[in-house]
Parts: C-alpha cells; structure tokens; sequence
C-alpha cells in the first residue's frame, strides 16, 4: 500500500497526524516513543519529526522516523530544512530516507540557527521551501511531499498576498499537501483555505494544532510563529495559568472544540504538534469519540 502523503490523505474520512521533535536526553527519547505508542489508539496516517525546528541543533530526524516505522508499520514524514545545508548535503539526506523506506518529507526552509539573525542563504544551498520542493520533485520523484502554510500569514512575509502567491509557487513545484501553522480560531483557516482556493490551490490543506499545556510555553511559541490567541482563551489560560490541571483542561477542551469544527466543516483532518506528549491529543480526540 503507498505510503505517500497523497495517498494517506485521500481516504475519504477525517484522518489524523502526530508531529514529533528529537528529544535532548535518552529520557526525553524514551518518554517520546510513550507518547507515540499511545497516540497509535487513534490509527494516525502517519507521524512526522522534526528537523532543527526552533533553531535548535539538527538532530536524529531520520532515526526517530525509522524506530517509529519499525515500532508499528506507520507511515512516517522526515522534516528537512535548507538551513546550513549545499544542495548535495540535501540530496545526501533525501538518499539515506528513502533507503530506510520514508515516504515522505516535509520540505522547508527552516528557521535560523539560534543566534542567527534570519535566514541566510549559504553558498551552493537553498533560498526558498519551494527550491527543495523542485530538488525533491525531479530527482525523488517518489517521494511524498508536504510544505508549511501560514493561515496568519508568514511573519517574514511581505503581504499575506505575497506569502499566498510563494506557497503557489511551492504547490506548483510539487507538494503533495499543505500542513498548516498552528492557530487556535478556526476562522483564519477557513478563511486561508477559500483564498487558496480563489488562486486555484487545490491539493490538501490540512489544518495544524497544538493543544496548550503550558501558559507561558505557549506565550513563547505563538510570539515565535506570529499565531494569535483569541482573546477569550487568553484570559481563560491567564486567570488559570499557576494551576497546571486547569490549564490543561482548558487547552484540551480548545483542542476539542476546534477539531469538531475543523471536521465539521469539511477539513481533510488535523496535524497535531504533540510537542512529544500524548495528553493533551489524546484527552480531545477521546473527547470526540475518536478513540
Ligand atoms: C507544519 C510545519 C512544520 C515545520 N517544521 C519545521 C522544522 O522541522 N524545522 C524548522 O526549522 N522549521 C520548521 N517549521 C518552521 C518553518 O521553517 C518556518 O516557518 C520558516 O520561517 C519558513 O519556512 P517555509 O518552508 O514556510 O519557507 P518558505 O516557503 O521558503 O517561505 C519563507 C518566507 O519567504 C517568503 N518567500 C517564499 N518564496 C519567496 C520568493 N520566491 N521570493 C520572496 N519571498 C519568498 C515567504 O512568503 C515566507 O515569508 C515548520 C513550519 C510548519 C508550518
């Protein structure tokens, strides 16, 4: 059975999708492949890892996607960035996937290494998320590929019309499939998927969650990727935020309601960015009976 993100998503069904990050610590390694174990009740299309995501270190992507593949047949994407990267060191991590049988990479251009001010273009590498697309598409070409949409717009952007018209181009050099950055108001990615649509963007745009755990981390992390929180979840999470239990509820509960929605309206499924925990997934789509 093809394991190509194209396919995955082309179930006819709302299907669901985890997102992982190489841990620092064999504690954090192990503590990861808990979460990933339990998250397989839900029966995802396939789990994806990270790669120097944050700035921080590029670390065992693809090894994270090969355990996962051999701990319970799923399918898994390998993120890839252009950071730091020549063209050649790019094709020599697209080789080593595709001989441990990953289908799938989510090509990037990668946030800045930490310390680094923006993205800098190295000699001999890549400028653009859509460059790797086109490398992907014409020398593995059986490769299955997602690319990163913004429903808030991307904060480097120069208009929200300039950002549509680069994810076009990312769509025209050959992704299979848009994962979206996180948001937490439905409306802006109904809104990004009718203006896809309006400049004829029609491959899945899957939406992105990350269900709240934690106050100030999320403070941190939609500073970070320019998402909004809305202004009624804010003072919910503020008025709880010395109370982890409550915080967690309220972020679950979120996670909940917005996937209802998501679903209802006709979304293809949700990518949750697990953050390598299972809780707070786990406690929404059990939730909606999804278990
Ligand atoms: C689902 C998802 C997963 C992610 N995983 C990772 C990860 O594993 N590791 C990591 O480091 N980061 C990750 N990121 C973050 C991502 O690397 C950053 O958002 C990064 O700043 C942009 O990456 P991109 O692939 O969207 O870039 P691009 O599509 O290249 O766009 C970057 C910026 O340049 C603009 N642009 C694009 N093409 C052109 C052009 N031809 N001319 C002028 N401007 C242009 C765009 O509008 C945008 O503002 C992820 C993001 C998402 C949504």
């Amino acid at each position: 059975m093809s394991k190509r993100l194209k396919d995955l998503l082309a179930t006819g069904k709302p299907v669901w999708s985890f997102e992982v990050f190489p841990p620092k610590t064999p504690a954090g390694l192990e503590s990861m492949y808990g979460a990933v174990d339990r998250l397989m009740t839900f029966k995802p299309v396939y789990f994806s890892c990270t790669y120097g995501a944050g700035g921080s270190t590029q670390g065992p992507t693809l090894d994270i996607c090969t355990e996962i593949m051999r701990r319970h047949q799923v399918a898994t994407m390998a993120h890839l960035t252009c950071v730091g990267l020549t063209v050649d060191s790019l094709r020599d991590f697209l080789r080593q996937a595709r001989e441990r049988g990953i289908q799938n990479i989510m090509a990037l251009r990668g946030d800045p290494p930490k310390g680094q001010e923006g993205f800098q273009k190295i000699e001999g590498g890549l400028g653009y998320a859509s460059d790797l697309v086109g490398l992907i598409r014409s020398e593995f070409p059986e490769m299955g590929i997602g690319v990163g949409g913004y429903p808030e717009t991307h904060q480097e952007a120069t208009s929200p019309e300039d950002d549509l018209r680069h994810l076009k181009t990312k769509v025209d050099a050959g992704a299979d499939a848009v994962v979206c950055q996180l948001f937490y108001n439905n409306d802006d990615y109904f809104r990004f998927v009718d203006r896809c649509h309006l400049i004829n963007i029609r491959i899945p745009l899957v939406p992105g969650l990350l269900p709240i755990v934690n106050f100030p981390q999320i403070q941190r992390i939609t500073a970070l990727c320019g998402a909004k929180l809305p202004g009624s979840l804010y003072a919910e999470l503020e008025k709880h935020q010395n109370d982890p239990a409550a915080t967690a509820e309220i972020g679950a509960d979120h996670a909940r309601r917005q996937t209802e929605g998501l679903i209802q309206k006709g979304a293809p499924g949700v990518h949750f960015y697990v953050l390598n925990q299972s809780e707070a997934a786990y406690q929404a789509l059990k939730g909606l009976g999804v278990a």
